[in-house]
């Protein structure tokens, strides 16, 4: 015989309940079927209860459309030849529920046990009309009064079964029938008194177990909508994976820490019989699902998982009791259990520090007030002798769970779970690893509850598969060529890095655009959907990225604003990694720019600005390589303005020198104000990246600057420098005119040696490696202790938007493989 359980949605109307009626009928075994209430009718009944206490007569509207929902399930069903008792009997349910509500409202009191009663109708309801379904089909059944059939104490809402009356009961009633179908309510039973009692939230699963057990079943089903027991829950993690064997421990373990597939207690019968358990899909009934059985010996599962799960509970309240006088006194950790078992108080995790002194529980959050009450109470004592504080009690946190019988044979668990939240600016309230090594359980703020959840599976399921969510500020010139790039990868990076890059936020200055959808901004129609959104504000921005608190968050800054850049230290805190195409924070002070590296360290984020210097050329990659490996850089030379070299290579005295500027404007190679291009600001703010990226404390102040612009220049507007420019055309042209008589060419060249760094105009001849340097090219060449007279050389593009969207794109993959 096998006992197979429908859980609420799959009862919750006609449509679905002939979905497990054919279940029922393709199932050749004799079998007991035990049914949820109809979705969601346990819920509203508590409600109508609890209006009715409070006087509120709305639970008489209540009962009115829950009784319709029933009547519309029973016509759904059956042909209207058979209705007619099943209708009544409806009318006739719900005539005394009403009576029961009414003596709630007039007594305003609800008793648990007058509860109990209330919510007792919804099981029998959906039991009895799926009972005249197969009634009304001809199929040869029995309907069993659960009532009768499960003994238990009076505790109401939670009731502990006496397991040796019902087992009795159960096997006799199913000895003396004969039939080969049974259909049980899930969830209800009696005390000695024959008041109705029920076995705690969800538990239909229980009551399904409690007959398995009670008949030696060869197995147990338990029939709901999702394909099997999943290594987490599916509504938060897209990618969850249904695990195809579970040990008995492993589910009681992941059902204890929150997965709401099965209720906790359901294991326990079937495990001492070791009666096979599947979690079946009711609207898929041919995917195989879960099998729970027992110890898990098998090989590491699909995909090498050593973790066979992840569960978590939402709201949980973190309890402390602390203090000196705990220190080597045994009994206390026996006074406070005691104290929080006598008033039933659930305690879901423990752990005690090893200089003993403290003791941290996490209860439901429910029991907080009941708890603080008590303990203080059972140490008034101590408390009032300061040997103890009274206890401190942090609510809004939740648990989080790995589960795995692997775990203890695989080191490491432990120091990966922790590294992945870490990563991701998690903080860890309290630890504690069961003795079994089969869980380790983390208390965490509830705000951070989701994203851990998807944090550990990405690190445990999805190793090779993860999720980086980009926002990216400034959709200018390289902007938008960045968005082209990554829609244009995408696939390529799916496929073949396994990395899944989401665009989940986009601003230029005057507007800004959030993902709605699971897969981020559609990167086709961007443009459109960022003109129609909000107006940019930066601080509801960034508030709303850490609102957000995605795992793996990016924010690129592709804009040359010194706002945008104030916001990176708020940023880091929060563990959101910065890309900065922007220069202007890692040029600023040094003492900012040291704060920004140690808040990335500290938070484990990134702070990368590749395209500080040379656009694309992995030029701080090749400094920073080079430091790593132990090399000291002695000297730099470079020229690094793309700008000024498109500006000089052009330039030859036949037209104006401002016509070769706004052409290199025009052609997107110059920052907004043309002057910090010409005027040496830019290159001065590379060298001194590229000389604090060696090691050197410099300051903006620290470096000369031989400018080659009259000082006039500076005056004004970008327009009015552009008159100024041809204004002084006969300097430009002296300019050229000495190099050109030297066989000379003019190069803007910064220096870095000696602790020293400088910037200005040279004349290059043509043996020098700077001399064939075309077009916007950059050239930077490191002297080094293991290059000390040929210099590494990194050479190439040094400006243009394509080429500056690839390495901030460069810096976001780069993140990723952290
Ligand atoms: P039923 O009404 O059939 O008893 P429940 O709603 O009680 O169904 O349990 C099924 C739900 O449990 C699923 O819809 C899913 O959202 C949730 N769930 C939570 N954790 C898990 C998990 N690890 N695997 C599968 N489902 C889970
Ligand atoms: N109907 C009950 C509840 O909603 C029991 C169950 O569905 O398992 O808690
Ligand atoms: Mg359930």
């Amino acid at each position: 015989m096998k006992v197979l359980k429908f859980g609420g949605t799959s009862v919750a109307n006609a449509e679905n309940i002939k979905k497990v009626i054919d279940i029922i009928i393709n199932n050749n075994d004799a079998q007991i079927a035990v049914v949820s209430a109809l979705g969601g009718v346990t819920d509203t009944l508590i409600k109508a209860g609890t209006l009715a206490e409070k006087t509120d007569e709305n639970y008489k509207e209540i009962l009115k459309e829950l009784e319709k929902k029933h009547l519309d399930a029973a016509r759904g069903l059956l042909p209207v030849t058979h209705q007619s008792s099943c209708l009544s009997m409806i009318k006739q349910q719900f005539n005394e529920l009403e009576e029961i509500c009414n003596s709630a409202f007039y007594l305003r009191e609800l008793s648990l046990r007058t509860k109990d009663r209330i919510i007792s109708f919804g099981e029998l309801l959906s039991s009895k009309i799926i009972s005249a379904f197969l009634q009304s089909k001809n199929i040869n059944h029995e309907w069993l009064d659960s009532r009768k059939l499960i003994k238990t104490n009076s505790n109401h809402g939670f009731a502990a079964v006496d397991f040796e009356i019902t087992n009795k009961l159960i096997a006799n009633v199913i000895k003396l029938s004969g039939k080969k179908i049974f259909i049980a309510p899930g969830f209800i039973a009696s005390d000695e008194n024959n008041n109705a009692t029920t076995l705690g939230r969800g538990g239909s699963d229980y009551t399904a177990a409690i007959f398995a057990a009670a008949v030696n079943a060869s197995s147990l089903e338990i029939w709901t909508d999702v394909t099997g027991m999943m290594t987490a829950d599916p509504r938060w993690v897209p990618n969850a994976k249904t695990i195809k064997r579970i040990s008995y421990q492993e589910a009681m373990e992941l059902s204890h820490f929150g997965a709401k597939v099965i209720y906790p207690p359901t294991i326990a019968p079937v495990m001492q019989k070791n009666i096979p358990t599947l979690i079946k899909n009711t609207f898929a009934p041919d995917d195989a699902g879960t099998i729970i059985h027992e110890l898990n010996n098998a090989p590491l599962g699909d995909g090498g998982s050593i973790i066979t799960g992840i569960s978590s509970i939402n709201t949980i309240a973190l309890l402390s009791l602390e203090g000196s006088g705990m220190i080597g006194i045994p009994g206390f950790s026996k006074r406070l259990f005691e104290a929080l078992a006598n008033e039933k108080i659930n305690v879901i995790l423990i752990t005690q520090s090893s200089s003993e002194h403290s003791i941290c529980v996490a209860i439901n959050t429910n029991d907080t007030a009941k708890a603080k009450q008590v303990v203080d109470k059972a140490f008034e004592i101590e408390i009032a002798q300061k040997k103890l504080e009274p206890l401190k009690i942090e609510t809004e946190q939740s648990v989080i769970a790995l589960v795995g019988d692997k775990m203890k044979s695989h080191p490491g668990i432990s120091g990966k779970m922790f590294d992945a939240l870490g990563r991701n600016g998690i903080n860890v309230r309290a630890i504690a690893q069961g003795s079994s090594e089969r869980n380790i359980s983390a208390v965490i703020a509830h705000a951070d509850i989701k994203k851990a959840v998807n944090v550990l599976h990405e690190a445990f399921f999805e190793s090779a598969y993860k999720q980086l969510n980009v926002f990216i500020i400034g959709v200018g010139n390289v902007g938008s060529k960045l968005l082209n790039q990554i829609q244009q990868q995408q696939k390529f990076l799916e496929q073949h890095l396994n990395l899944q890059v989401r665009v989940t936020g986009i601003a230029n200055s005057k507007k800004m655009l959030f993902a709605d959808s699971g897969n981020g901004i559609n990167l086709k129609n961007w443009k459109e959907k960022l003109q129609q959104s909000e107006t940019m504000q930066l601080d509801k921005f960034v508030d709303t990225i850490i609102q957000k608190n995605l795992r793996n968050s990016i924010v690129a800054d592709v804009t040359a604003n010194d706002k945008v850049a104030e916001v990176y230290e708020q940023l880091l805190s929060k563990a959101v990694s910065v890309v900065a195409c922007n220069k202007i924070a890692a040029s600023s002070s040094y003492d900012h720019y040291c704060n920004l590296k140690s808040l990335a360290k500290e938070y484990s984020a990134l702070f990368l600005f590749e395209t500080n210097v040379g656009a694309g050329l992995p030029v701080i990659g090749t400094l920073n390589d080079l430091r790593r490996s132990g090399d000291t850089v002695t000297k730099i030379q470079a020229v690094l303005s793309g700008t000024l070299n498109f500006v000089f290579n052009h330039y030859d005295a036949t037209k104006p020198f401002a016509e070769v500027v706004k052409q290199a404007q025009d052609e997107g190679y110059t920052e907004p104000d043309p002057r910090l291009d010409l005027g040496g600001t830019d290159v001065m703010r590379k060298i001194l990246i590229l000389a604090r990226e060696a090691g050197e404390k410099i300051e903006m102040e620290d470096i000369a600057n031989n400018s080659f612009l009259p000082a006039e220049c500076f005056k004004g507007s970008v327009a009015d420098f552009y008159k100024t420019m041809l204004k002084h055309e006969d300097h430009f042209k002296k300019l050229y005119k000495e190099a050109a008589e030297k066989n000379c060419k003019l190069k803007f060249v910064a220096e870095y040696e000696n602790c020293k760094a400088s910037v200005g105009l040279k004349h290059i001849p043509n043996d020098s490696d700077f001399y064939h340097l075309y077009g916007k090219d950059n050239i930077v060449l490191f002297y080094t202790t293991r290059y000390p007279e040929q210099p590494l050389v990194v050479k190439g593009a040094g400006a243009g938007a394509d080429v500056t969207a690839s390495g901030v794109f460069a810096d976001i993959i780069r993140v990723a493989r952290v």
